[in-house]
């Protein structure tokens, strides 16, 4: 693993299931991930808490967020903000963690823009029928955000192309391991590793010159 930690957007489709990919991420790998909590004006739905699965501000609370600089990005979405708070992000990049931000295309594009190492990974199910149908079956949302969500997609899809992975989300469990493997293959990347080869290099001449290692 490398000593420095890693910044990982997972995005995808309302209903793509990309969410629970990333909870079950953190469930199976605790000590691999870190889960950036986002900011949102949009209204909490049943079963959500306050800072668990956004921290829910009013429309002034977000604009003063934004003033204060304290959002690595924002965008807005059907309506609503959501943006990611930049502390938690810079602070869990100090450790040795992999830091997923589970948001939306335009703030990917953003935060690729500022840290150009990001691993971007976009998460679909295998059809446009099978997104609608889990959208409908979710029951949390009116056929008018179900449609909305829809029509959104279209223009999500349109920009995956600068994403570097797509996830087709089937299976969950195949999915997560799958999410797993490749941000540890993409870990593994030499660039991101160059610190533990200088501490082997470093040990070889020190072997050679008959010193301790
Ligand atoms: P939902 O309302 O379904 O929780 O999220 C709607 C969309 O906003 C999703 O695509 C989600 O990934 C995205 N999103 C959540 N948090 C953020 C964020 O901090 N920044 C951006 N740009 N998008 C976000």
């Amino acid at each position: 693993m490398s000593d420095t930690g890693f910044l990982i957007v997972l995005s995808g489709f309302a209903g793509s299931g990309k969410g629970t990919i990333m909870k079950e991420l953190l469930t199976r790998y605790p000590e691999e991930y870190a889960l950036s909590v986002s900011a949102t004006t949009r209204n909490p739905r049943p079963g959500e808490m306050e800072g668990r699965e956004y921290f829910f501000k009013t429309k002034e609370e977000f604009e003063q967020m934004i003033a204060d600089d304290a959002l690595l990005e924002h965008a807005s979405y059907v309506g609503n903000y959501y943006g990611t708070p930049r502390a938690y992000v810079e602070e869990q990049l100090k450790s040795s963690r992999s830091v997923i931000l589970e948001i939306e295309i335009q703030g990917a594009l953003l935060i690729k823009e500022k840290f150009p190492d990001t691993l971007l990974l976009f998460v679909t199910p295998p059809s446009a029928a099978i997104l609608r149908d889990r959208l409908i079956g979710r029951g949390t949302e009116t056929p008018d955000v179900v449609h909305s969500r829809m029509v959104r997609a279209i223009e999500e899809a349109d920009g995956c192309e600068a994403y570097d992975y797509l996830i087709i989300n089937d299976d969950l469990d195949t999915c997560v391991e799958e999410v797993h493997h490749i941000i540890r293959s993409e870990r593994s990347r030499m660039r991101h590793r160059l610190s533990e080869i200088e501490t082997i290099r470093n040990d070889l001449k020190k072997y050679v010159k008959g010193e301790p290692i």
